[in-house]
Parts: C-alpha cells; structure tokens; sequence
C-alpha cells in the first residue's frame, strides 16, 4: 500500500528532514509534538500538528500510548520514528502494525533481534562477518568472564546488551576493576535500558570507526557505502565523512558486502547501518552493532551517492520494491558532516538552551545545511543538544574539508553557544587533514590543547591580529 499520510514520532532535525521527504513523495505529513515544541519548525511545516504529551520525553516522545493516540486520532497511514526516542523501540513497531498502520522501519523482529547486541553479534558471526573478540552470549557472572578474558586479555569493555548512544559501555584493565565494575554495570543497564544484559568486548585500540549504509526490501538488500565516523566525544559521533578515506578497493569490497550479507540473513527490509572497528595498520575489521534505523550522518551517504536514503526508506514501507541496482551507486567526491550542537566547547561542553537572536545560514555550491534553526527559536533544554548538520560536498577530502571551513565560517547563530569553534579547530587539525585519526583522537587531542584556552575571546582576537 503507497503511504498517503505520514506522522513523525520524532522532533529537531530529523523530523524537517523527514517532512522534506515526505512532501517530495507527496504524502501529508502530521507532526506529533511535546508542549515544549509547539512553536518548532517541524511544527510550522508539516500540513497538521498534534501535541502528545508535557515537555519531558518519558511522557510524550518515549510515550508509545500518546503516539498511538494521535496516529489513531489524525489517521494516518503510516509513522516514521526518526532516530533515537522510539525508532529501536519493537514493542513501538508492534503497536504501529497492530492499529493497521505501517512502521517506516524493519519489521519488529528484525528490530528485537539485531537490536540485542549480543543476538546480532551472533546473527554476524553465522553470516561469515567477523567480530571484534568477546563473549558469544551474554555473560552470567565474574567466573564465566574470568576464563574470557584470560583469553583475550585486557584490556576489555564490559557493553550492555540493550545500550546505544554511547551509553552502557566501559572499559576495564585488570580483574580487580572487573569485579568492581560487573555488577555496577548490570544494575545500571538495568535501569537505564530495562535489560541487565551484559557482554564483552576486546577493546581494539586506536581504531577507526568506520560504517556500511544499507538499504533491503525484504528480498533485495543493496549497499551505498561507507561512513568515517572516527571523531567522537565520548563515544558519540562529532564529524562524519563519506566515503571512508584510504581503504584499498579490496578492504572497501569486503566490508560492503560483508554488511549486504548480514542483512540478507534476515531479509532485511529499510534503511540500517552495520557498524564496524576498523585496523588501518592491519587492513582488519570487526562488526560491533547494527542499527535498525535512519542515522544521524545520513546525508553525508546522500551526498556521494545522490539517493535520498529517507525517500527512500518511506517508498520500502509502502512496499516498493528497491529503485536503484547495486552497480548505479556510485561514489562522487567527498562528503564530511558536523554535528552542530547547542554547547559550549570552551566550557567542557555545557548544554547552551536559549533563544537564537540572529541566523544565517551559509549557501552555495556542495553546502547542505540540515537543521531545526529559525531566528528568534528557543532552543528547549529538555532534549538532545543538536541544532543541525554542516553537510559539504566536495571534489576530494583536501577539498571538502576546505569547503567546511568556507560554510563554518559563513554561519552565524547568535544568542547561544555552539560546538562551532569545535569543528573549526578540527577542520584545520594537520592529524585530520592527515587522516591520522581514531576513535579516541578527539578526545585526546581536546585533553592536551583544552578549547577553553584556544577559544577564549582574547585567544582568538590575538589570532586574528
Ligand atoms: P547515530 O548512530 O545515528 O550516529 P547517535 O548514536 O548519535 O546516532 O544517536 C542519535 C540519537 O539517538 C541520540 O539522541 C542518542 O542518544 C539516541 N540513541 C541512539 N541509540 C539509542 C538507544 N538504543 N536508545 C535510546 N536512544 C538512543
Ligand atoms: P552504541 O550502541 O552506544 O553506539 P557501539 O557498540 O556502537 O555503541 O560503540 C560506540 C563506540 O564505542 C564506537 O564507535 C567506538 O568508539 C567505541 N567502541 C565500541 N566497542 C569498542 C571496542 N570493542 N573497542 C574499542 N572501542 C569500542
Ligand atoms: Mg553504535
């Protein structure tokens, strides 16, 4: 059935992004949204709006009873979860199906199984893709990790099973921490996913984070690439490139069809990505999760490629079969992205909600901006901090990364603070234009240059003296 009506279960930068496709496809769009997002973009451009719930998302965007509500009251015949808040939520996708609506998504059980990390390490393992050494299920208890590690060795990272965005992980080096860190981490997991799961992991150090953009219908299951996604804070993603540099045709041939291979062993429907560790010294990666899900860093996939991955994964839910054979995606130039969030990186990066006084937003040849932003919006403290994507294309990454810095500096959002600085500093870090980097470069590098002394007004006035 072709999707007619559309409601987004999602808010920020996302949900415009999703509204833009939708329309592009014709299908009227119907906004669900918190009190605190009344006045949001998203709000202003879909054709209907439905509030959900009070500002905390425990009780609007996480609440699977408000969303169905207002999927039910405004019919409509499909619902898009975006990313983060419900979009690995099975039980979501299930009450979707069961009110006869369609899920923009897999199907639950694709959700449930590759949404275990310990059950889709398993799904990998039998697929023939190889995974970073660690438990093959989840681990019972300190004696049973004893043996483990003595194999492996440490370092390790304790992971939960149900975790994502960064949390549920940590890393430990001797067996005292271990015993310490075990249980803290189970009642943790517990709490903050519902599932006390835990398994283990090999830290694979000064690896890349590097990842495969997959689309499947069910029957056929393409791949578009891959994602650099090696500059991270805290183990969330900062700046995203497509494609990965410096992999030989051989490396990038595997890894592709390493991801397509997984996602044909559960007749993979929609868009998700494989995400893997990267050796560059060794040419060796490791699966470590999949998300079943549009992702943040999409549009840099988009930008190479020239397929609308969102279009694209609403024409699947309608059950259509894939547009595009394997060999039409092809690689054009270079694309890099930088999450642009609402903190101040000169102040460890403390949240920075308040009203945006004045926006202007960069133009031009291979600039993409992809944001929430209007002027005069009050940024609401009560959710994630990301405000847009600084999304560039350019002929090469030399010439990409100079396109970042033209757009960073073209854009201007007054009234709060910005990971701006952030980003401009990266775009002319000698390591980064080296491609010397790994997923705890950015973290290193901020601990031994603090942003706090560089960024401050007089460090840069003197700059630019
Ligand atoms: P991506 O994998 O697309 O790069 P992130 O890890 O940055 O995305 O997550 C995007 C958003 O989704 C963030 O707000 C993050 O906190 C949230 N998120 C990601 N995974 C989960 C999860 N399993 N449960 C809850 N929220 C999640
Ligand atoms: P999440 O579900 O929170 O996204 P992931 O398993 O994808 O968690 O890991 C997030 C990040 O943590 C990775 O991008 C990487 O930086 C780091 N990481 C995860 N597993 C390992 C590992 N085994 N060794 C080294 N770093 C890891
Ligand atoms: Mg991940």
């Amino acid at each position: 059935m072709a999707i007619a009506s559309l409601l987004i279960a999602n808010r920020g930068e996302i949900a415009v992004r999703i509204i833009r496709a939708a329309r592009l496809l014709g299908i009227r769009t119907v906004q669900a949204h918190s009190a605190a997002d009344a006045d949001s973009l998203a709000v202003r451009m879909a054709d209907e709006a439905v509030l959900i719930g009070p500002p905390p998302a425990a009780k609007s965007y996480l609440d699977i009873e408000a969303v169905m509500k207002a999927a039910r009251e405004t019919g409509v015949d499909a619902v898009h979860p975006g990313y983060g808040f419900l979009a690995e939520n099975a039980d979501f996708a299930d009450a979707v199906v069961s009110a006869g609506m369609i899920f923009v998504g897999p199907d639950a059980s694709a959700i449930r199984l590759l949404g275990d990390k310990v059950a889709a390490r398993k799904v990998a393992r039998e697929a023939g893709v190889p995974t970073v050494p660690g438990s093959e299920g989840r681990i019972a208890g300190i004696e049973e990790a004893r043996t483990l590690v003595e194999e492996i060795g440490f370092p390790v990272m304790i992971k939960a099973a149900a975790g994502g965005g960064g949390r549920g992980i940590r890393i430990v080096r001797d067996f005292d921490e271990f015993e310490k860190q075990f249980p803290q981490a189970a009642s943790e997991a517990q709490a903050a996913f519902g599932d006390g799961g835990l398994y283990i992991e090999k830290v694979i150090e000064n690896a890349r984070h590097i990842e495969v953009q997959i689309l499947g219908d069910g029957e056929n299951v393409i791949h578009c690439f891959e994602r650099e996604c090696s500059l991270q804070r805290r183990r969330q993603k900062v700046w995203e490139e497509a494609p990965a540099f410096g992999l030989s045709p051989s490396v990038r041939e595997a890894l592709t069809a390493s991801a397509v291979a997984l996602a044909r062993s559960v007749g993979y429907r929609g868009a998700g990505t494989v995400e893997y560790l990267y050796d560059a010294d060794s040419g060796a990666f490791y699966f470590i999760e999949v998300n079943t899900r549009i992702q943040v860093e999409h549009p840099v996939t988009e930008m190479i490629t020239g397929i609308d991955l969102v279009a694209e994964m609403i024409r699947i839910a309608g059950g259509e079969k894939l547009s595009i054979p394997q060999d039409a995606v092809r690689i054009s130039g270079h694309a890099i992205e930088c999450r642009i969030n609402a903190e101040d990186p000169a102040q460890n990066f403390m949240p920075s909600p308040g009203q945006v006084t004045a926006l202007v937003e960069p133009e031009g040849e291979g600039v993409r901006f992809d944001t929430m932003l209007y002027d005069g919006y009050w940024v609401p403290p009560f959710y994630d901090s990301l405000l847009g994507k600084m999304i560039v294309h350019g002929a090469d990454r030399k010439d990409a990364i100079a396109r970042m810095e033209v757009a960073l500096k073209a854009l201007t959002i007054d009234g709060i603070r910005t990971t701006v600085p952030l980003h401009l500093a990266i775009a002319a870090n000698p390591d980064v234009a080296a491609g010397a980097i790994h997923t705890k470069y950015l973290e290193g590098w901020l601990a031994d240059a603090p942003l706090s002394t560089s960024l401050s007004p007089a460090a840069s006035q003197t700059e630019n003296a």
